[in-house]
């Protein structure tokens, strides 16, 4: 039994959310790079795609959190990928190699042949067991593109296919009060809600968190990492 099939409502092929009857929300960060987004690094063209003022906020707010590192990120910040994985109260999770557009189009992400699909999931495994020592069981597509095919294949590889139902419109958003009203408008009991955790078309991610963590607990809501938003044990 996968933890999909063991939550009532939740559909065994991409999980969204967890269970509805819980006053319970995951905040989830996607720490995207591409070869393009290496290139922008390495001329210059932007400082850091480091984050973290984002961790810095949920730290000092005690705020779980799942990060979903892509094998690139993890390799280009090893200090802070293992900062992150060895924090408890945090979990890191699988969001590709290279951040390509597994079904396109896809937000101008790159294409992926079929056949590289299966060995760029394991590349991001692999680069992020090397430089973490964490083995990540949920695998979160770039862009949130997918082909129901592709779902198969992440299952396996042992992998829960993971997206989410609430948008936080954290990329290519520089007003922080658009964040912070989208998210407050969609979060419900058991949502997930998808932010970025690299900075540069995200920029005002940090700016916006304060406010999403106070305005979701003033509903009664605690955040959970999304293990324990799917367990179904609903500790
Ligand atoms: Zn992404």
């Amino acid at each position: 039994m996968t933890v999909a099939d063991a939550v009532p409502g939740v559909p065994s092929s991409l999980v969204t959310h967890g269970p509805r009857t819980l006053r319970r929300v995951a905040l989830t960060f996607d720490a995207d790079m591409t070869p393009g987004m290496e290139k922008a690094l390495q001329t210059g063209k932007v400082k850091t795609y480091d984050n973290v003022a984002v961790r810095q906020i949920l730290r000092a707010t005690h705020t779980p959190a799942t990060f979903f590192f892509t094998g690139m990120w993890a390799e280009t910040y090893p200090k802070s990928a293992r900062e992150i994985a060895q924090d408890a109260l945090f979990e890191v999770e699988d969001h590709s190699y290279d951040h390509p557009g597994f079904e396109q189009p896809c937000y101008g992400l790159g294409n992926i042949p079929e056949a590289h699909k299966a060995a760029n999931i394991e590349l991001a495994q692999a680069a992020i067991f090397r430089v973490t020592g964490v083995k990540p069981r949920y695998f979160r597509f770039p862009g949130g593109c997918e082909h129901p095919q592709d779902l198969t294949l992440v299952r396996s590889l042992g992998l829960i296919p993971l997206g989410w139902d609430v948008v936080s419109g954290d990329a290519g958003q520089s007003d922080a009060r658009i964040i912070v009203r989208n998210v407050l408008q969609q979060a419900r009991n058991g949502s997930i809600i998808v932010m970025h955790s690299h900075g540069g078309k995200a920029p005002a991610t940090a700016l916006a968190l304060p406010a999403i963590i106070a305005g979701l607990k003033a509903r009664g809501l605690t955040f959970v990492k999304v293990t324990d938003l799917l367990s179904p044990s609903g500790r």
